[in-house]
Order: structure tokens, then sequence, then C-alpha cells
């Protein structure tokens, strides 16, 4: 598997968190490559298509863990393994975690944003809406959300997940894309 280095910030879209150094953990025992921003070239292209269509919409994003160089989660020594993420080989390259937007339309740093009155509803429902578009369909918000469609778990209450399907049918044979112009005539604005 060849990792896509997702680029670290563009026009409508930035990042969060510590670039996290990889390296040998020994409990769980995992080799970890570097970095936090490396996907799948399918998933790179579905995030890319997900940031354009979030500006044409007048919103920017936050992005935080995908996977590390070697497909693995993102980890260096003292911090925890990030399950959902690669970790021990499963989900690698196909899932990115992001900051929630507030009412200007930019992601926000809140323990818990959906508490915080900066907190859209709109904004990040359209997140999640968007997102399923470019096939994110295994999505989770906070356990304080409300949100339409992401499921709710623990330790997502400062960020919420954009998860693809297992199979990656969804974005190779374009069947998503496809069906979405057919029913979506908005879906091209980007
Ligand atoms: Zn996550």
């Amino acid at each position: 598997m060849a990792w896509y280095s997702f680029q670290h910030r563009g026009d409508n879209f930035g990042r969060y968190g510590t670039v996290d150094a990889g390296g040998e953990s020994t409990n769980p025992s995992e080799t970890v490559g570097s970095g936090d921003h490396y996907v799948t070239p399918e998933t790179a292209a579905a995030i890319y298509g997900l940031v354009s269509s979030l500006n044409n919409d007048g919103l920017s994003i936050d992005l935080g863990d995908m996977s590390s160089s070697n497909g693995s989660d993102p980890w260096q020594a003292g911090f925890a393994h990030h399950s959902g993420h690669g970790h021990n080989g499963n989900r690698s390259g196909i899932d990115v975690d992001f900051r929630y937007l507030n009412n200007n339309g930019e992601s926000f740093q809140s323990g818990n944003a959906f508490n915080s009155p900066s907190f859209s509803q709109n904004n990040n429902q359209t997140v999640y809406d968007t997102a399923d578009r470019f096939g994110f369909t295994v999505n989770y918000q906070g356990t304080s959300g409300n949100l339409t469609g992401p499921t709710q778990i623990s330790n997502h209450n400062d960020h919420g997940h954009l998860g693809r399907a297992n199979n990656n049918s969804n974005i190779t044979n374009l069947q998503r894309p496809i069906k979405s112009i057919v029913h979506r005539p908005g879906y091209m604005r980007f």
C-alpha cells in the first residue's frame, strides 16, 4: 500500500494536534510510522472533495489524526494508541478526525464543543452530510451531540470522526459520487 501524505494546510483547511513521532511501541507491541496525516489515495481524494465542497458553503475545517506513515495509528511514546486509525492494522488510512465548527464556520477548540455557545448545529450537520456524500459513512460524534447521522461515542465531545467503509469500492467504483450527482443537483457546486 502506498500511503498518501495529505497536506497539513490548504486554502480552506488546516490541522491541529501533535505531529506524532512514531516509534516502537512495546505495550502493545507495534511498529508505528511517523506523522498523522497518511491515508489511502482514495481517502485523500474524498477529503479533498469534502474540504472543497465545505469551502463552497463558506466553511473551513481543521483536521486531526488520520494514520501514520506505515498505516498504523499515529502514536509516540507517552501517548495512548488511537483505535480506529490503523491500530494493529485495523482501519488504516480511511479515517480522519476534525474539530467541530463554530458559528463563524471555522473549527474551534473546546473540551465539550456541543456545550459551547460557539457551536453551530447547522455547520456541523453540513460537515457530516457532506462527508457522507464523499463516502464517509462510519462517522462518530460526542455523547453531548445530537447531530443526525453520526453515532454517539465517548471521548468525542472535543472532535468529530469521519470514517470510510472498510470496503473502498464506494470510491474506486465511483458509485456514491455518481449517484450523488443524479440525486443531488447541487452536488457539483465545488
Ligand atoms: Zn478518530
